[in-house]
């Protein structure tokens, strides 16, 4: 037999239940008693799925009732100062006001997991004096044994990582740290042992990042630790999102099992089993169905993969699994009945994934008897896509090849900042805004009776174009000198685009959980990338028929498109980011011939784009640049190219950001506390660039003086003549009269500090 396991499933639901259960909770429609319910009953739910389907080692404690990075944390009863945690189980307000914050306490930091598109909360050290205030592992076993009779896998974040990820101590006091919790996970361990448990998964993806020697050392105490105190517990060491680093010193660590991912980092994975073999005292966890993607694998060719792995380790100590937790895909495909059948028949979400592992695992052990008709089916089924016109459009190729043998060069800067400024004559510290403005219950309701057919076409548009107009003369009003037209007409910044180019297909139900209950929905990049028509031109045209000052045209870029989809897995992501860039080139030559003389195109997602490899940064960043200047270049000097990002760490990318050309590039601040003009300070950035003056995540209205300051910190180290004043990030959220309030302080304070020049 060779076992079948998945390192974890979605949290959320076929339905979002889970986020439905958990926003009702915080509104206080639904009781904690009835949370707790709600929350066990979908648990269960997928408990008895994963069984039902066949899967051999059952993951618990997979769930979350936020996040289960915060769950680690406050499982040691780690618990930042300001929620005055004094002790014992940690209540359920606590909890969550450590997520979302309270009145008085802001909350945890929140950062990505890794390079996926979840965010997890940063666990803050400082001060805190580790217990074990639950041991929720194994409250999560009991639950599967005495509810489904499964005797599941509990999955925990290894202590590394779970460091790693942390925040609030010095390097120094690593080992320390380390001291501290390994008493503790210990104990949970034991406990596990003695419930009955067989197998942990202990989570260690930080180990295919740049890990160091110290660090190994670190493992083998701790691995080492579990061994000698915890014989009875066999334990899985999981990494996935990359290849292993320190490859031949993990595997002699004290554990029964090593997860690898064999789909993102799988070459390498596989050249280190290839040079170095696997010790004949281990189970290797062989994780080939890509827990990330949503496309069926070809199994086929996994089944080889897999044949291979066991020319070094035999079947029976391979556990054939996913590449990582499945939380990063959405639960089931069935509902997607609206999607053109090839693509359809090509999808694999999580419970789809779970046949796929089942069925390689089965066909392993049979030895040969490849003709399975599972097999044959998910490869027909590819082929299929893989033949569909959509997928393959020699035009687009064509053109893309063409205009990647041009080169990207615009004018030197200084040339076209001098024509530019000739052209527009701005004031010193031009004001503007980044692009969206409030989309009120008004806007959201005339959306939904266009798309469900009461509102004609015409309707809606008019509808739109009031909307422009009253903001329009809002901006006027104001005294901005750079205007936008809104984006009333965009849910969503990559959604918009995708619903008007070629080769995306939308889901209804593809749900995955991005941070807390907040889920997202990415299209699906199926086909070649193209431009169909104008996408934005009309809304942007009529804006600029309503004022004789400046308005901005608006796009989203390449990489923020492509990081922000789910991307077919036949091409390299950098051709279709090119493929992008193509596409928004046309829209923006079209803007230019349509008389819009500046075009802003967003990239906030460009960091997150960034592999984990450091190795590979320079590779990934060379490419979105290029796709940006690919989609930016062909404009006249006098046509300004703006950008965008929201805050991220810029110190190691200023270089690309400064290669990306655009004469304009605006960055949220406020979040960085400071420390994003300490970048450009070491970094002498050349172009013109807008530094958040106030942060748009919250109602409040900064005061005027709040804000100059802001300016003049940033004066001391930018060149007045290149900077602009804008707010942090989009408008979209906000409310029409703060954001009125707030827009007329900025303009204040940019007459003041021009007073001053
Ligand atoms: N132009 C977009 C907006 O204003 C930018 C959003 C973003 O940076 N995420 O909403
Ligand atoms: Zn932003």
């Amino acid at each position: 037999m060779v076992r079948s396991s998945v390192l974890g499933y979605p949290r959320i639901g076929v339905h979002r239940e889970w986020k439905k259960a958990l926003e009702a909770f915080w509104s206080g429609r639904l009781g904690e008693s009835g949370l707790h319910e709600e929350l066990q009953a979908i648990r269960l739910d997928h408990l008895r799925r994963l069984k039902e389907k066949g899967i051999h080692l059952i993951p618990v404690n997979d769930f979350s009732y936020y996040d289960h990075v915060l769950d680690t944390a406050v499982m040691f009863g780690i618990v930042p100062r300001r929620f005055g945690y004094t002790g014992g189980a940690v209540p359920l307000s606590t909890y969550y006001g450590i997520a979302r914050g309270l009145k008085d306490a802001p909350a945890g930091e929140m950062t990505k997991w890794f390079n996926t598109n979840y965010h997890y909360i940063v666990p803050e050290l400082d001060g805190a004096e580790p217990v074990l205030t639950e041991n929720k592992p194994l409250l999560a076993y009991r639950e599967a044994r005495e509810k489904l009779g499964i005797s599941g896998k509990p999955v925990l974040l290894g202590p590394l990582t779970f460091l790693k990820l942390s925040k609030g101590y010095a390097e120094r006091d690593t080992d320390a740290w380390i001291g501290r919790l390994l008493p503790l996970y210990v104990q949970v361990l034991r406990e596990l042992a003695e419930e009955g448990a067989e197998w942990v998964q202990l989570d260690e993806p930080v180990l295919v990042t740049n890990v160091s020697e110290a660090d190994v050392q670190r493992l083998k105490r701790i691995y080492e630790t579990f061994a000698s105190a915890v014989p009875r517990i066999r334990i899985m060491l999981q990494t996935y999102f990359e290849s292993l680093e320190h490859y031949r010193d993990i595997i002699r660590l004290p554990v029964q099992g090593i997860g690898l991912d064999f789909v993102q980092g799988g070459e390498g994975n596989l050249s280190s089993i290839r040079a170095h073999g696997f010790p004949e005292d281990k189970v290797l966890g062989a994780g080939v169905i890509d827990g990330r993607g949503i496309w069926r694998a070809p199994l086929s060719g996994k089944l080889k993969l897999l044949r291979e792995l066991s020319e070094f380790v035999s079947p029976e100590r391979l556990i054939v699994q996913t590449s990582c937790s499945l939380l990063h895909v959405p639960v089931t495909a069935k509902g997607e009945t609206e999607l053109p059948a090839g693509l359809k028949n090509a999808l694999a979400f999580a419970d789809e994934k779970l046949e796929e592992v089942v069925l390689l695992a089965r066909a392993l052990a049979d030895g040969g008897a490849a003709d399975d008709a599972g097999l044959e089916a998910a490869d027909l089924a590819l082929d299929l896509l893989q033949r569909s016109p959509e997928r393959s459009r020699g035009d687009i190729q064509q053109a893309v090849a063409a205009i990647l043998d041009q080169p990207t060069e615009r004018s030197p800067f200084g040339v076209r900042q001098t024509e530019q400024r000739k052209k527009w004559k701005l004031p010193l510290f031009p004001t503007t805004t980044i692009g969206s403005f409030p989309q009120s219950a008004e806007v959201r309701t005339a959306r939904q009776s266009w798309r469900r057919g009461e509102w004609s076409g015409e309707q809606y548009a008019g509808f739109i174009r009031g909307q422009i107009d009253r903001w329009i003369d809002l901006q006027e009003e104001i005294g901005l000198d750079v205007l936008v037209h809104g984006e009333f007409e965009r849910t969503d910044m990559v959604e918009f685009f995708g619903e008007k180019l070629a080769g995306f297909a939308f889901t209804r139900n593809g749900w995955v959980q991005s941070y807390g209950s907040r889920c997202v929905k990415p299209p699906i990049i199926y086909g070649d990338a193209a431009f169909v028509k104008p996408m934005t031109v009309e809304e942007t045209k009529y804006a600029q028929s309503r004022t004789p000052r400046p308005v901005k045209g608006m796009l989203t870029g390449p990489i923020t498109i492509l990081n922000w989809s789910f991307v077919r897995d036949d091409l390299p992501r950098e051709e279709i980011a090119y493929q992008l860039a193509y596409a928004l080139r046309q829209e923006v030559e079209a803007l230019e011939r349509a008389g819009i003389g500046m075009i802003q195109v967003d990239e906030p997602a460009v960091r997150e784009g960034l592999p984990l490899k450091e190795a590979e940064h320079a590779a990934y960043l060379a490419w979105a640049v290029r796709a940006f200047r690919l989609a930016t270049c062909s404009v006249q000097d006098t046509t300004q190219i703006h950008t965008h990002m929201c805050y991220c760490d810029f110190h190691d990318m200023i270089g690309s950001i400064e290669a990306m050309d655009a004469d304009v590039i605006s960055i949220e601040t406020s979040r960085s506390h400071g420390e994003l003009i300490g970048s450009f300070e070491t970094n002498t950035y050349r172009l013109g660039i807008g530094l958040g003056v106030y942060d748009i995540h919250s109602p409040r209205i900064p005061p005027v003086e709040e804000m100059t300051s802001m300016v003049e910190r940033a004066l001391r180290v930018l060149e007045p003549g290149l900077f602009w004043i804008n707010p942090d990030c989009g408008l979209k959220t906000r409310g029409a009269e703060e954001t009125a309030a707030s827009l007329r302080h900025m303009v204040e304070a940019a007459r003041i500090v021009r007073a001053k020049y």
